[in-house]
């Protein structure tokens, strides 16, 4: 499945986010290094067109989307040259297919703070130095292999040194390898090296509860480098989150978050951050059967989100039926007067399948 990694220097508030996240019980406590073992929890992302399909379909099953979201401990300064848990830390960096950099914005003498003050932006230096260090590693690595055949003339080796050199560069001038200007196609010469500063990333400001709505002036200090990188940033607290998560019903959870005036959790904001960092799009199958939403890249061809279901879909692909979700919705579901209404589209090889499409395939076996 798809992950994403939850990173941040120790006593920031990840785990506690993660325990709010998943079942799985990752042990918040007050000290560096609680969260040894990188967790790892699948995730339902809450879609409403998913529960809307579901009331007007009512089938016997109903299968959501779902993530992984890994909890990653220990990374402190040094990491890159394996202090602390660094090199553990920084394989399951590697294994990521985004980032959720959780950054302290919260005053609280009573919760450790590794560096001894809070300052979010010199947090944020301290992970992102430790990650372009290793990045500095691979390229370096890299740059050395292809010196000699670049020398010698030969014009792909030529090309990769070029586009390593780049990034060399840019590594070295303290950015990060997602922020880089190199034509997309050149791309290719890094992609066996699968640096951590490319992954995306966005960032989770941990408040105190009465900054949770408006903010406080940590939170402007990351806005405005977060502006830089264009990545997102949320405002969260974790300790409400925490006990949004104790409480039993829908209701209760409910009533809590009016009274903060909140309309969603922040546990749900960012599943659907997360979801959208991974630049995913979702699709559904509506049969009596099972309601499904079916998770695909975006400019997927109809073959290849049906390949998503069964490799036997795309291999034996002959036509899709596609209705869009608000078609569906409006006809409530009824196949019939949505085809008359010439609602019900019918697409081959090439059609590429859109965000909330509800599909239905047609194949050979
Ligand atoms: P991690 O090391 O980043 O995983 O941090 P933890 O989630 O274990 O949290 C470290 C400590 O900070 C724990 O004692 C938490 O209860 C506390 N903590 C986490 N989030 C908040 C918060 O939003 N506000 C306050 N005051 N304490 C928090």
């Amino acid at each position: 499945g798809l992950q994403c990694g939850i990173v941040g220097l120790p006593n920031v508030g990840k785990s506690t986010l993660f325990n709010c996240l998943s079942n799985a019980k990752a042990q918040a406590a007050n000290f560096p290094f609680c969260t040894i073992e990188p967790n790892v929890g699948v995730i339902t992302v809450p879609d409403e067109r998913l529960t809307k399909l579901t009331e007007i379909v009512q089938p016997k099953n109903v299968v959501p989307n779902v993530i992984e979201i890994v909890d990653i401990a220990g990374l402190v300064k040094g990491a890159s040259k394996g202090e602390g848990l660094g090199n553990q830390f920084l394989g399951n960096i590697r294994a990521t297919n985004a980032i959720i950099h959780v950054l302290r914005c919260f005053d609280d003498d009573n919760v450790i703070h590794v560096d001894g003050s809070v300052d979010p932006i010199r947090d944020k230096e301290i992970i992102d130095t430790e990650l372009q260090l290793k990045d500095l590693e691979s390229i370096e690595k890299k740059l050395q292999k292809v010196e000699k055949a670049a020398k010698t003339g030969d014009k792909d080796a030529k090309k990769a040194f070029d586009v390593l050199t780049t990034y060399r560069e840019h590594l070295l001038r303290g950015k990060s390898a997602r922020t880089v200007a190199v034509e997309e196609e050149d791309k290719e010469h890094v992609a066996d090296l699968w640096l951590l500063t490319a992954k995306p990333v966005m960032y989770v400001c941990n408040v105190d509860e009465a900054a949770v709505n408006t903010g406080n002036a940590y939170v402007d200090k990351v806005r405005e480098v977060a502006k830089e990188e264009n990545a997102e940033v949320l405002v969260i607290s974790a300790k409400i989150e925490s006990e949004i998560a104790e409480l039993e019903s829908y209701e209760e959870r409910q009533m809590f978050l009016d009274d903060l005036g909140l309309t969603e959790s922040g546990v749900t904001k960012l599943i659907k951050a997360a979801y959208r960092l991974l630049n995913l799009q979702t699709y559904f199958t509506a049969g009596v059967q099972e309601v499904r939403a079916w998770t695909i890249n975006k400019g997927f061809t109809a073959p290849q989100a049906a390949g998503v279901i069964h490799s036997d879909f795309e291999k034996g692909f002959i036509r899709a039926e596609v209705i869009k979700y608000d078609e569906f919705v409006k006809y409530n579901g009824n196949e019939a007067t949505i085809k008359e209404n010439g609602k019900l589209g019918v697409e081959g090889k090439t059609y590429i399948v859109q965000d909330g499409d509800v599909m239905h395939f047609r194949f050979n076996v």
